[in-house]
């Protein structure tokens, strides 16, 4: 296979203010370099450097289906900054921006690196985390509100601001097989709730008690999952359309 073959001038210009130089001897290398910078566009949001929501819708897909087989509890957080529109409104577009980049740094330095943050849209960021305890699930949700309300933003010289978040959460259903629609639906309807009770507040989906460990469920539905498990999500599917407006 001959590189040079290859039509690289429309990825390239693409490319060409994250790139500059391109200039490469060496094809490989070069041919290297587009292919990661073409994944990183279209992988990536372009303001905050996170992942963006179809890289997410990747990660969330995974995820359901780790749950499903190995009945791991993992959470997912819907974020949504508090009254972004009166930023906006208030300081002008380019200082919403920078509180968009600075909330997105905060948030990161609050989750471990197994945890996948996006950009979901707008003011609303998503962070899915695996292997997490429902135990834990509040502390960690809670960590990351009191995190962004005290965290100074410089959106001018001389103009700080100071934003809140609130938080929408659930909980994968162990042992069932789910739908990412499904999933964050629950948390939405959470989102719903943190906002039409004030704001600056975390809304978990209140969980199960289960007396039952993980090892023995796996002693009484480990041979069912190994093969392709086939439970539907039922009570997902009961709340679907409920889903609330922000
Ligand atoms: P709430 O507390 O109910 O969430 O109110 P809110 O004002 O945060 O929500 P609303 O949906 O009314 O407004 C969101 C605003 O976010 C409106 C939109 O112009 C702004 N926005 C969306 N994307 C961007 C962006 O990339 N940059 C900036 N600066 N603003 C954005
Ligand atoms: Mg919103
Ligand atoms: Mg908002």
């Amino acid at each position: 296979m001959d590189l040079r073959n290859l039509r690289l001038e429309s990825a390239c210009a693409l490319l060409q203010q994250e790139m500059p130089a391109m200039d490469m001897p060496d094809p490989l290398a070069y041919v290297q370099n587009v292919i990661d910078g073409l994944c990183d566009l279209s992988l990536k949001d372009p303001l905050t450097g996170l992942s963006n929501r179809r890289h997410f819708n990747m990660v969330l897909e995974s995820e359901v289906d780790r749950v499903a087989r190995s009945g791991e509890a993992a959470l997912l957080l819907l974020i949504d900054i508090d009254h972004f529109k009166t930023v906006n409104d208030t300081h002008g577009h380019p200082a919403g921006d920078q509180v968009l980049r600075v909330v997105a740094k905060a948030l990161q330095a609050c989750v471990r690196p197994m945890d996948t943050l996006a950009r979901y849209g707008g003011e609303e960021f998503v962070v899915v985390l695996p292997s997490c305890q429902p135990s834990f699930g509040h502390a960690v949700a809670e960590r990351i509100r009191r995190s962004i309300e005290n965290t100074r933003i410089t959106v001018a010289p001389g103009v700080e601001l100071q934003v809140t978040i609130s938080i929408g959460g659930a909980f994968a259903l162990q042992w069932i097989r789910s739908t990412t629609e499904l999933w964050t639906d629950r948390a939405d309807q959470q989102l719903y709730r943190a906002k039409s009770t004030g704001r600056n507040r975390l809304c978990l989906e209140p969980q199960p008690e289960s007396h039952v460990s993980a090892e023995e469920k796996n002693l009484l539905f480990g041979h069912l999952s190994a093969a392709e498990p086939a439970w539907i999500d039922m009570s997902s599917v009961a709340a679907h359309g409920s889903n609330g407006q922000r």
